[in-house]
């Protein structure tokens, strides 16, 4: 076994951030080891709701999400492997209103970014989804046609099996333990097994990221999060948007094979704590009851937990290290990211190999937060 292996970069965290760079970084030439503390698409990246989102972005977020769902739509043929992503559309209704005009304003926002996003009014989203329950008094509904979903327990996978056809070599099952400085440059991970040494290293624990920031005096503010989806048994096809509502909290797609899932959003946990919750099949029954009263007497076949990792402002951060040379972050995607992996790994290998992205990322940066050092 050799002590150390070398690379141009390694990357910590095999989730879609650390594929989608793994990936992008061998397509420009890099040398890439990726070092994942269990299997790939493991964690939040392969059990998430499967939404690729453009409508209702933070202005920060926006632009890298249209850009990253123009990635997704070559996927299947670039990574050939189906990712049974497809743009059936994001339908978000409102009942309220109270955040009625702040929603408003949001569309309007994004069509002025070139989003094509259209607000519709009681009788078009009735149309749009005929099984929503005919009593709810809706004002509307923001949709989107080009927003859809992939199957999570398919894409880190394919990214990461089309990175090794590129000559990446994946670490599964082995933990980064420690992150070397060397005047003030990262030079070296080491593992159980081996010490790691690159130019660069990227960051892309997700839900473990800032542990591992610490080790070397950095960190960021982010809150760890549960969040949990359940699938019912097959049905016929009946809706091929993903829907969301401002009346209740969880929101439904329904997967190819037929199973609706329900997704209920992230709370705070303690201990990284992925058991299913009492609670989530409350909140999943109050809402179905709510909005889709033909699945009250469907069976749930199948529930699951993932992680999620908050920053302060819900957006993530893509960036250097502040300070200190040689180390990359790409993390906080806050319940979101799935969408965003695609361009965060291209923007991270454009980074790395150009020395800049192609991409203003001001927005995203990881100096907007105060206390960024231990
Ligand atoms: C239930 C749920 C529903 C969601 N729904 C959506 C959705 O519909 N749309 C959307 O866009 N986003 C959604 N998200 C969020 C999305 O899944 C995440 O933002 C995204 O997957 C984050 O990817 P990641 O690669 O940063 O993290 P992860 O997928 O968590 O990957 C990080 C990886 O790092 C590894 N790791 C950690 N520590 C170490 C270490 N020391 N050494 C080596 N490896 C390490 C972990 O094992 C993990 O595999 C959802 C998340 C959950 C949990």
């Amino acid at each position: 076994m050799p002590q150390y292996e070398e690379a141009d970069v390694l990357v910590i965290g095999g989730g879609i951030m650390g594929c989608s760079t793994a990936y992008e970084l061998a397509k420009r030439g890099s040398s890439v080891v990726l070092i994942e503390k269990g299997f790939i698409g493991g964690e939040a990246s392969g059990r998430n709701g499967g939404g690729v989102r453009q409508q209702k972005r933070d202005p920060a977020e926006l632009p890298l999400a249209i850009e990253s769902v123009k990635i997704w739509r070559a996927m299947k043929e670039e990574l050939q492997w189906d990712l049974e992503y497809r743009q059936g559309g994001n339908l978000h209704i409102l009942s309220n209103p109270d955040t009625y005009d702040t929603l408003v304003k949001q569309l309007e926002y994004s069509q002025s970014k070139g989003l094509d996003v259209r607000l519709l009014n009681p009788e078009e989203t009735r149309e749009q989804i005929p099984v929503l329950r005919k009593d709810l008094e809706i004002l509307g509904s923001t949709y989107c046609p080009t927003d859809g979903c992939a199957n999570p327990l398919l894409v880190a996978k394919a990214i990461a099996r089309a990175a090794k056809r590129k000559g990446v070599l994946i670490k599964e099952n082995e933990p980064l333990e420690q992150l070397v400085v060397k005047s003030g440059r990262v030079v070296a991970a080491v593992t159980g097994r081996c010490e790691y040494r690159a130019t660069f290293f990227v960051n892309t624990a997700g839900a473990w990221a800032k542990p591992i920031c610490n080790q070397v005096g950095l960190d960021y503010p982010v809150e760890i999060k549960r969040s949990q989806l359940m699938v019912t048994e097959s049905l016929p096809p009946v809706f091929t948007e993903f829907i969301s509502a401002d009346a209740c909290s969880a929101y439904f797609r329904q997967a190819l094979n037929g199973g609706i899932h329900i997704g209920i959003p992230s709370v705070p946990v303690k201990n990284y704590n992925k058991l299913s919750t009492y609670d989530a099949f409350k909140i999943a029954g109050e809402s179905t009851s709510l909005l889709f009263p033909f699945l009250d007497k469907i069976n749930v076949v199948h529930a699951w937990a993932g992680l999620t990792n908050w920053t302060p402002d819900a957006v993530c951060i893509i960036d250097k290290a502040p300070g200190l040379e040689g180390l990359f972050l790409a993390a906080g995607h806050s319940g979101h990211g799935f969408c965003l992996g695609p361009i965060t790994g291209r923007m991270l290998s454009e980074w790395i190999v150009d020395s800049e992205p192609s991409m203003d990322l001001t927005g995203v940066r990881w100096t907007r937060f105060d206390n960024i050092y231990l």
